[in-house]
């Protein structure tokens, strides 16, 4: 199988060109300073080289709940309102972008497929936008591609299973409309597979489920585990002959946070191939802030409040820190998260998935989209070689989506036509 440690051969002088031109008319607010470490400089040198393939970014939710339009957000520009825009992106090397078109899983069947549809245009109207600095890639080739023209790789990712409606009619849709992975739930079990954070209805996976699988594998299509309970997990991991990928959790054996995953199944990621994509949600990384939003999620439910509401859960975190503020957490827990899932389920199977836009507060330093050379720095300060960041950053999550398009070529050649043993 090819190995994707995709390099970069020539720098793209027209990306800075693009930027200079569409901030001319607006004061930015903050100037980066040079890095003074090296390892710093090698890490922002090094994501130049190599595509930094983020697995999860809700700008997209973010734009539309903050009531911006693309034309307000002028994404050009170096922003406050949300944790993404493009200056921001290039500063923190990303070179792909799992855009997420999520949709909250309170919301009935068939208005959440009404506004996936509606999210699939948000992004693909944003990548039009700005034609300079994104363009749409639909698989593993496609992102080297545009990442060797300089541009961002533009992915689609579907935020839970709530999002097709029952229907694999739907699921096919989305798969042509871009989206190359599902995420099987929200923090809502679905009808046929339960999440981590509610009760569970299907024992993992009902038969609907499998199905839903089992035509991800023949679509090309990215079985994506976050949110899932672990006996989703497993049944999930049962049934794929394709990687899977858990678009943004961190380990559990550190944070015993239901989103984070288990040895048992980072285990099982070498023989499925598949990937876990370390989140940088502070809950997840830092016990000090899981055990402090967790007395919020408390306060909530003995007040009648959904807690699995993520708006909900965000207004009452917000309250809760004007007299309680909020732990911090660390670039170097972020890296111990990384440094577990590489003991557990080795090197080739690690990324990253920031949930960027997802969440009201990161780990100090990495506040916006601008901070990911900080952990390739840390990563480089314990002794990382390039080659293994190069892995960590894009090369795992680009071959097991190239894996996933060769299952699906050998269902066309009917290679693997029977997938139910
Ligand atoms: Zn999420």
């Amino acid at each position: 199988m090819r190995l994707y440690i995709l390099r970069r051969h020539r720098l793209d002088h027209a990306r800075t060109r693009g930027l200079a031109c569409n901030n001319s008319a607006v004061p930015v607010p903050r100037s980066l300073p040079e890095p003074a470490d090296s390892s710093l400089r090698r890490a922002r040198r090094l994501l130049t080289e190599y595509p930094l393939v983020d697995g999860h970014n809700d700008l997209a939710w973010a734009l539309r709940e903050t009531g911006l339009d693309l034309a307000g957000a002028d994404l050009a520009t170096r922003g406050t309102r949300t944790q993404t825009d493009l200056a921001r992106l290039r500063d923190g090397g990303v070179g792909a972008q799992f855009w997420s078109v999520y949709v909250p899983s309170t919301l009935p069947d068939a208005e959440a497929v009404r506004q996936t549809l509606e999210q699939i245009d948000l992004v693909s109207e944003m990548v039009c936008r700005f034609p300079d600095h994104l363009a749409l890639a639909g698989t593993a080739e496609e992102v080297h591609s545009v990442f060797s023209s300089g541009r961002i790789a533009s992915l689609l990712g579907a935020e839970g299973g709530h999002c097709i409606g029952g229907s694999l009619a739907i699921l096919r849709v989305l798969y042509r409309l871009g989206v190359r992975y599902l995420t099987l739930t929200h923090n809502h079990s679905t009808t046929w597979a339960d999440s981590a954070t509610d009760e569970p209805v299907s024992g993992g996976l009902n038969a609907f489920g499998r199905s839903v699988v089992r035509e991800m594998n023949r679509l090309g299509m990215l079985v994506d585990l976050s949110h899932v309970s672990p006996a989703t997990m497993h049944a999930a991991l049962d049934v794929s002959r394709a990687p899977v990928i858990m678009s943004h959790s961190s380990c559990r054996a550190l944070v015993d946070h239901p989103r984070n995953v288990g040895d048992d199944v980072l285990r099982r990621l070498p023989r499925n191939g598949g990937v876990v994509m370390i989140c940088l949600v502070p809950d997840f990384v830092s016990n000090e802030c899981r055990t402090w939003t967790e007395g919020v999620r408390r306060s909530m439910r003995a007040r009648g409040l959904d807690d699995r509401d993520l708006a909900a859960l965000d207004a009452a975190s917000a309250q809760h820190a004007v007299h309680d503020p909020k732990p911090r957490a660390t670039v170097a827990q972020v890296a111990d998260h990384i440094e577990h899932a590489r003991d557990v389920a080795g090197i080739d199977h690690l990324g990253i998935g920031g949930d960027y836009d997802g969440c009201p507060d990161f780990p100090v330093g990495l506040e916006d989209v601008s901070g990911y050379p900080l952990i390739f720095a840390e990563l480089l300060n314990r002794g990382w070689a390039d080659s293994a960041l190069a892995r960590l950053a894009g090369g795992n999550v680009l071959r097991a989506l190239h894996g996933a398009e060769q299952v699906a070529a050998r269902f066309d050649s009917g290679v693997a036509r029977d997938c139910s043993q």
